[in-house]
């Protein structure tokens, strides 16, 4: 297994406060690496400083084999950032803005084949601002492949969408590790870890608690004698929503 992240006691303090505690893992590339735990647990901080964006207070981080510390220029130009949907000219139309996104970029990409591979070919012409929930979240994930990168970066995408908008991100998300990109992504979506994740590390108050992939933790905490509560259905309200209002798109 080639690794294609590999963070070493990693460490950021905001002032006195210790936001990432030392924490190390490797990224496997080609995976789904996911990144969970609660809100403050110091994920937005652990992926903004392998982006670049933020700086480190100590620790190793080498991304494709570049040292973040010598070549973070480098660095930028192999990965795909998210940005926040508020990042957006809401004016320009899709077309307009992978434009500029490549003339920041400087580099080329078939626009019509990105939006079509994000099931937005038809809003080509749409301005950013009259699209739903899930299609601004769709497109942010397309603006992520516009300078061809070896990994992208995914900071809650899916949060405030509703199930059917959530499913159609997840495969859109597993297309893209299928063809060869590595993902690493933070949610507080369980469900969503365990569909989508190859691998995930658990975090809490700045530290990694556990990292393994979704069934094997799962594995571990049956054979440690846990049980459920009560008997489970094997069904749940989700499965329920899903059966009666179907797969498909409301917002198209
Ligand atoms: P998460 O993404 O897991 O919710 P964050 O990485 O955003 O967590 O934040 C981790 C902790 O660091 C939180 O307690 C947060 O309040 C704090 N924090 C984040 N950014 C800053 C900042 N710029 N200045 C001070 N504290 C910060
Ligand atoms: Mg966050």
């Amino acid at each position: 297994m080639e690794t294609i992240i590999s963070v070493k006691d990693l460490k950021k303090n905001y002032g006195k406060f210790e936001a990432v505690k030392g924490i190390s893992f490797d990224v496997y590339a080609g995976e789904i690496f996911g990144l969970l735990g609660p809100n403050g647990a110091g994920k937005s901080t652990t992926l903004e400083i392998i982006e670049t964006l933020r700086d480190k207070t100590s620790g190793k981080i080498i991304v494709d084999g570049l040292d973040l510390d010598k070549s973070p220029e480098k660095i930028k130009k192999i990965i795909g950032v998210q940005l926040q949907t508020s990042g957006f000219y809401p004016g320009l139309n899709l077309l307009e803005l992978i434009d500029l996104f490549c003339g920041l970029y400087n580099t080329k990409t078939d626009s019509m084949q990105l939006l079509e591979m994000v099931n937005l070919k038809d809003k080509a012409k749409n301005k950013y601002k009259e699209m739903s929930g899930g299609q601004k979240q769709r497109f942010s994930i397309a603006t992520t492949l516009i300078n061809h990168p070896r990994i992208i970066f995914l900071d809650e995408p899916t949060t405030g969408l509703d199930p059917q908008a959530r499913r159609n991100l997840w495969e859109l998300i597993k297309t893209i590790r299928d063809k060869g990109t590595t993902v690493i992504i933070t949610t507080h979506y369980m469900d969503e870890a365990e569909q989508l994740c190859d691998r995930v590390a658990i975090m809490d108050e700045g530290k990694i608690i556990a990292l393994q992939s979704p069934d094997k933790l799962i594995d571990d905490l049956v054979a440690s004698g846990f049980e459920r509560p009560k008997v489970t259905k094997s069904a749940n309200l989700e499965d329920v929503f899903i059966n009666l209002t179907g797969k498909d798109f409301r917002e198209d």
